[in-house]
């Protein structure tokens, strides 16, 4: 079967409803271990009926946007999915109080009920109002993102489309690129300012009617991050300050010395190479075809994944009138299918599609067979795919950028060392927002500068004064829309480069730990996904040293003045 012939039909909700609660009355009230287990079992099955519905309206919405049937049923989720949450909630309650929970436990692991108990202190129906509101300050802050109207060297552009221009090979360029960027975010400084104070102290509300001494510890628990907080990541930032930051500014170094700049400003800081930076060297059609001979020389298990996704039709990767921009991975749990959309331009973004969000299609398509809260882990974990699957692809990526393998193996690795420090600087700035909510916006400024100069000290903002007054985090939406999700990144990255490691080491020992972390899905924690797959805990003191000494050895070995 074909995407195009998956069926789409709108759940009669008064059924579904009516289906829950014929099973929620199953669990709890003094029945038998076999009836709760069934009724489980039987919820499941609902909630991948209805999921499978509203994933295949959001694909045929997103891919053309001006379909009016599936925009007319986008409405309809959109404004029925709470109803259904709150039997979700309900749901977990039930389950969570049942008298047979150890051997529920034992069915289907304690995960679930652990989950179970951080999604009940993260609510009550009290706060319903307050998050009413942090979702419509979410949705003012993208709405002033995507307002951004920059006049450019007699061209209007948004901010996405600024990023040629701020990479641009010509210095000047960059710099008043950067400039422009910057004058939009300062003519909007009070809303910016306003709407993150109006959240800052909404989230911090929140906390305290839930009980919670401020956000921090509730933003951990909206991730359902179950084995570890946030001293556990304060000692991980220390470990980037440490052993990362040094590195990275050997790299900007070298960079510079590429470039042939003396003293790099922060515009200097997106090209990789004079030359300019590695693209794939064939249209669409032709990545594609590269990608198949990759997977299928893979693995066997790659190579079925992906030709089931090329035989039914699961990516829809070009750029066309109506669809919606960006890209994402997606899963139809009723047609056992993940879905990849993306946006191809002709940069090597278009090759990390077909690694990066193959890698998160293959664990989804991996782990079929797990129940649905564990098809998909946590953030942290999830990433952990994709950026390994980025790596496991190296020996086949001469096959996409010919001429420019060596540069996209050296930007590569550098991107993603340089990136942790960012990643660590977005982290930590949060973590003093939310313990210091009464922090004003000027406070908060100094505050970002202050640990931008440690995380980044080769940050010079030159003559951008709106930068250096400690603005930057303005454009990363992150901090407004999904508090303490940042870090995620880094944390999967740290652990994607093990795999890089082992990968040069022993090519099958690597691939095979990878597909078995894959079948695992989320059926387990974070860190007991990286005890199963023998991967070192990030958290613990010396890891980041451990791992990065080898990718640190192999960027020493490259002359990149010669790429
Ligand atoms: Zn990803």
């Amino acid at each position: 079967m074909k995407f195009n012939d998956f069926t789409y039909e709108r759940p009669n909700l008064e059924i579904v409803k009516s289906e829950i609660e014929k099973q929620l009355e199953r669990i709890g009230t003094d029945q038998p271990y076999e009836v709760e287990h069934q009724a489980i079992l039987e919820m499941f099955a609902i909630s991948d009926r209805v999921n499978t519905m509203g994933t295949l309206v959001s694909i045929r919405n997103s891919v053309n946007t001006k379909d009016e049937f599936y925009e007319k049923e986008q409405e309809f989720f959109d404004e029925n999915g709470p109803h259904l949450q709150q039997f979700q909630h309900l749901f977990i309650e039930k389950v969570l109080a049942s008298k047979h929970r150890p051997k529920l436990e034992k069915a289907f692991g304690d995960l679930l009920f652990k989950r179970g108990d951080l999604e009940k202190k993260t609510f009550k129906p009290e706060i319903i109002e307050h998050l009413q509101k942090e979702n419509k300050l979410s949705t003012e802050y993208s709405k002033l993102i995507a307002s951004a109207q920059i006049e450019f060297k007699g061209g209007t552009y948004n901010l996405s489309q600024m990023a040629p221009f701020v990479q641009d090979k010509d210095r000047e360029t960059r710099h008043q690129a950067q400039l422009a960027v910057s004058g939009f975010f300062a003519a909007n400084e009070e809303q910016f300012d306003r709407i993150y104070d109006d959240l800052v102290k909404t989230r911090h509300e929140i906390a305290l009617k839930l009980g919670y001494e401020n956000f921090v510890q509730l933003g951990y628990d909206r991730f359902g991050r179950t084995d570890y907080d946030f001293k556990d990541v304060q000692g991980y930032r220390k470990q980037i300050l440490e052993v990362i930051v040094p590195l990275a500014a050997e790299l900007t170094d070298r960079k510079a010395k590429r470039l042939g700049i003396e003293n790099p400003k922060s515009y200097d800081l997106a090209l990789s190479f004079l030359s300019g930076n590695p693209t794939p060297k064939g249209d669409r059609a032709w990545q594609v075809s590269k990608a198949k001979k990759m997977y299928d020389e893979m693995s066997p298990k790659t190579s079925e994944f992906f030709n089931f996704m090329l035989d039914q039709d699961l990516l829809d990767l070009d750029s066309k009138p109506g669809k919606q921009g960006g890209g994402y991975c997606t899963y139809l749990p009723e047609y056992r299918a993940p879905f990849i959309f993306a946006n191809f331009n002709g940069t090597s973004h278009d090759v990390d599609v077909l690694t990066h969000e193959a890698g998160h299609a293959f664990q989804v398509y991996s782990s079929r067979d797990q129940i649905p809260e564990y098809r998909w882990p946590t953030m942290e974990a999830a990433e952990i795919h994709s950026m390994s699957m980025e790596f496991l692809a190296w020996p086949w990526i001469h096959e996409f950028f010919l001429e420019d393998t060596a540069k996209y193996k050296f930007s590569h690795l550098a991107g993603a060392i340089s990136f942790l420090p960012y990643g660590a600087l977005v982290d930590h700035y949060q973590h003093e927002v939310y313990m210091n909510p009464s922090m004003t916006p000027d406070e908060r400024k100094q505050t970002w500068r202050t640990l931008e100069k440690q995380y980044l000290p080769y940050k010079d903002y030159g003559d951008d004064l709106f930068m250096e007054k400690g603005t930057f985090w303005f454009r990363q939406g992150h901090i407004y829309g999904a508090p303490f999700y940042y870090i995620d990144y880094t944390l999967a990255q740290v652990v994607a480069f093990q795999y890089w490691v082992m990968h040069q080491a022993d090519p099958k020992q690597a691939l095979d730990s990878y597909l078995a972390l894959c079948q695992l899905g989320g059926s387990k924690s974070f860190l007991g996904l990286l005890e199963s797959a023998n991967l070192k805990n990030p958290f613990v003191d010396g890891t980041i040293e451990a791992i990065v000494k080898p990718i640190k050895a192999y960027l020493d070995s490259v002359d990149d003045q010669k790429l």
